[in-house]
Order: structure tokens, then sequence, then C-alpha cells
């Protein structure tokens, strides 16, 4: 009898969860959109601290930040707190891909709570992800999961049509993966394409990092210069040792996290330098800085072809220079001799 009353009582509290639930999700589907970012400095505005760097001249326009779609593959360590950053900042639209369950294992990092172990890690981050007040209001979110076996084409046709217009494309991709194979994919992908992303990365001693950003054509690809594991085709898994776990810090992760979003916000809004390659050594506090060519022998045909094709664009931008420099040299030189003669004239009737 006591069993069947604390049956009875757990169903109760069932039924109470899911029309709670039913509540959240009618209120979620229902959100007011905010027709402008507003700069008023109310502790009410969501968007005054970030509308602020336009006040001080860091950002001309941010308001441009609600017109641009990011993907996010890989919602680890890196990427989910990667997608909180972006959401926090008013970004437009967000994909996010992963194909991971949370567990318990992950609670030294960011963003993920233990209630979420279990559940898929893009579920997770959708509900958490729905919170903030700019999300909240405007950020439209895609959430996909893909398989273990990774196919290039399948993020090709989600980078090509997922953008913020239907059948537009996204504005950057970035990689947050955890596994070569998964970055291979990715770089296939966006070389096809020619679509401009951004790799990161956490070493597996948890003390260094780094990101790069990745123009098909006009700088090295993932497969330019591969990893020694990509080089000799070595499978992943059997570097694996049972029993033995990479390391992980919320603080490395955090920081090549923060770096990654930041130089996300200087590529869209178009302020400061844009890294190529920045890496992060914790032991020295040790930033490097770098910029690679593309390999002309590269294994990648797409990452060959982009290379010729921006080659070609770049004679055009030359030859185009010139026209108008000659153009310019032209027309300005007689009605520069003319000021000259006649500034003589003057100083020589002065004298
Ligand atoms: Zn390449």
């Amino acid at each position: 009898m006591a069993t069947d009353s604390v049956v009875e009582g757990l169903r109760a509290r069932v039924r109470e969860l899911e029309e709670e639930l039913n509540r959240v999700r009618r209120h979620e589907t229902h959100r007011a959109k905010i027709g402008k970012m507003s700069a008023e400095v109310v502790d009410s505005n969501p968007y005054s601290r970030l509308m602020a760097l336009k006040r001080m001249g860091i950002v001309q326009d941010y308001e441009k930040i609600r017109t641009y779609t990011v993907a996010v593959v890989g919602v680890g360590g890196v990427g989910s707190v990667t997608a909180e950053m972006l959401t926090r900042c008013g970004i437009g639209k967000l994909l996010l891909f992963d194909y991971d369950k949370v567990e318990l294992a992950n609670m030294n990092r960011l963003f993920f709570q233990p209630h979420q172990a279990g559940l898929s890690k893009v579920e997770a981050a959708e509900h958490t992800l729905r919170s903030p007040p700019q999300s909240k209001k405007k950020v439209h979110f895609s959430f996909s999961i893909f398989g273990q076996s990774l196919e290039s084409f399948f993020f090709s046709s989600n980078f090509s049509k997922g953008g913020l217009q239907e059948g537009e494309p996204v504005d950057l991709v970035l990689s947050c993966v955890d596994n070569f194979e998964a970055r291979m994919a990715i770089n296939t992908a966006c070389n096809e394409l020619g679509q401009i992303w951004m790799e990161s990365g956490v070493s597996e001693n948890a003390v260094s990092g780094h990101i790069q950003l990745i123009k098909p054509g006009e700088t090295a690809c993932f497969a330019c210069a591969p990893p020694l594991v990509v080089a000799a085709n070595i499978d992943e898994k059997t570097l694996k040792r049972e029993g033995v776990c990479a390391a992980s810090l919320p603080t490395t992760m955090g920081v090549v996290a923060g770096i990654l979003v930041q130089n996300v916000l200087k590529y869209l809004l178009h302020f400061g330098t844009v890294s190529y390659y920045l890496g992060y050594n914790a032991m020295q506090d040790f930033f490097p800085t770098m910029s690679m060519k593309p390999n002309p022998s590269c294994d990648d045909k797409y990452c060959r072809q982009q290379q010729e094709a921006y080659k070609v664009s770049l004679c055009r931008f030359i030859s185009h220079s010139q026209g108008q420099i000659q153009r310019c040299l032209r027309m300005d030189l007689p009605v520069l001799l003319c000021k000259m003669v006649a500034g003589k004239r003057r100083l020589n009737r002065e004298s």
C-alpha cells in the first residue's frame, strides 16, 4: 500500500512538471522581437554595454552583429562557451553541431550543469542558450547532430544554406572539435565552398591552445600542413589507451574560447587586427602569432582550386589598382604643375 501511494505521488509530480514544461515552451515560442538595439543607459537595457563600444569609437556599427550567422561545430569545453559568448554578444543566428552527450566527467569545464548529464549536448545547450536576455528576444538557433562517421557533404549542405536568410550561406564557421577527423571534414567542406572559417584547439595536457583563421586559397588550410596523425594516415582511435584520458582545464578552454570569439567579433565587425594564428602557452604565458601561406601541393583538390581562384582575383585587383593610380597621375599631374607655377609666381611677387 505504501508503495502504491509513493508511485501515485510520483505520477502526480510528473504531471505537474509536464504542465510546467508546457507552460515554459508556450512562453518560449511567443517571444517578442526587439526592433532595434538600444544604446540607452538604463539598468533594464541588455544592450547598453555592447552599444557603448560604438559611442567609444571601438566599433562603427555594432548592430550589424544581428545580421550574421555563425556555425559552431563541436559543443564541448570550447564550443559551448563560444556559443554562449556569441549569444550574449547578440549574434543573429547560431548553428550548433554535436553528436555527443553531456557526462559528469565534463563538469570540470564551464557551461554544462550536472542535472544535464545524459542529455545530448545540443539539447542541453539549447535550453541554456535561450535564457540570456539577448537570445530571448532575437537569436535564431539551429541545432544538428552529426553521426560518428563524419562526412564533409553533411557540413557543406548545412554551411551553404544555414544563413539568416533562407538558402543563404553562413557568414563564418568555427571548429571547436577535439579530433582531426572532424577537422578534416570541416576543412574539406569549407575548401569546396570557399567558406571562411576559424579553427581552435586545446592540447591533450590542457596547458596550451590556439586559434587559426582560414581563408580558402589565401591562407594555409588544415590539410596544407597536416599534423603527423593525419599525414601518416593513422587512425586516432588506435592512439587512445584504456583508462587514460586527455587532461582538461576550464581556464585554458575559457582562454581559447575568449580569443576565438574576440577574433570573430573583430572579423565580423571590422575593428582591431584579426589574427591569422594566435597560440596560447599557459606554462610561459606566451601568445605566439603568425600567418601561413597555402601549400601549392596540398592534398585537398579544392584547396588547390581555391589557390588558383585567389591568384586570378589578386591579379585582377592589382591591374585594377594600377589603372586607378595611372588615371590619378594623368589627371592630377597637370593640376599639380599649375599650382606649383602659380605658387612660385606669388612668391616672386611678394619678394
Ligand atoms: Zn590546403
